[in-house]
């Protein structure tokens, strides 16, 4: 790690301890929302009702750990994402992934516009971070293409209601190479993905299983 990344590390140690917020590096590669099992997990989440930023050990923690950082930023600004009424439709649409909400094409089409213009929200503030400090070596071309080709994921969602299940989208070559690299998508973009960002989609990030699509 270099110093730089030490030295933001013991500042969000500090913005976390101020904000009474939970920080957890972990040692192990996964991390895990209370509510989620032993099996699952992800690469790193901040939680405004449990107080918890908290990032696991792995290739991409830098990624992780700065996206998330923005993601606290959201909460400590008191951003309409983190309302109570956002958190619970946030809920909801877990909670129909897994095929256990009923949500009408309005209620998705609303909750994951909601949900893709927050992730929209931190990427712009994670780009203006990575500016304002040069001596994290952010590289803003390569982030912008990784943000990019996780945004339009959620255009993917909404059409086949289902999250990846191997490789993200935000690190996967095929995608990142069709993403433009200097902006950061429209929310109108990213909820229209074009057929060639759908069938990489399917072929890489859910490489190991198969799901019916318009042309079976
Ligand atoms: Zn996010």
């Amino acid at each position: 790690m270099t110093p730089a990344w030490h030295k933001l590390i013991g500042k969000i140690i500090e913005e976390c301890a101020l904000n009474k917020i939970q920080f957890i590096f972990s040692g192990e590669e996964k991390v895990r929302l209370p509510n989620e099992t032993e099996e699952a997990g992800t690469s790193g989440f901040f939680d405004g009702t449990e107080r918890t930023l908290a990032i696991g050990n792995h290739d991409g923690w830098k990624r992780t750990l700065i996206h998330e950082y923005c993601h606290m930023k959201q909460w400590i600004d008191e951003t309409s994402w983190f309302s109570n009424e956002a958190e619970k439709d946030n809920a909801r649409f877990w909670d129909y992934l897994e095929n256990k909400e009923e949500l009408n094409k309005e209620e998705l089409l609303k909750i994951i516009t909601t949900m893709v213009s927050c992730e929209r929200d931190c990427e712009t503030r994670v780009l203006e971070f990575a500016k304002l400090y040069p001596e994290l070596k952010i590289n803003k071309r390569f982030y912008t293409k990784s943000a990019n080709a996780y945004l339009m994921f959620y255009g993917f969602l909404l059409k086949y209601n289902k999250w990846y299940t191997d490789i993200s989208p935000s690190s996967c070559p095929e995608l990142l190479i069709m993403m433009p690299s200097k902006r950061l998508i429209s929310i109108e973009e990213a909820l229209n993905p074009p057929d060639k960002y759908i069938k990489r989609c399917l072929k890489y990030c859910f490489a190991s299983i198969r799901i019916k699509t318009d042309n079976d």
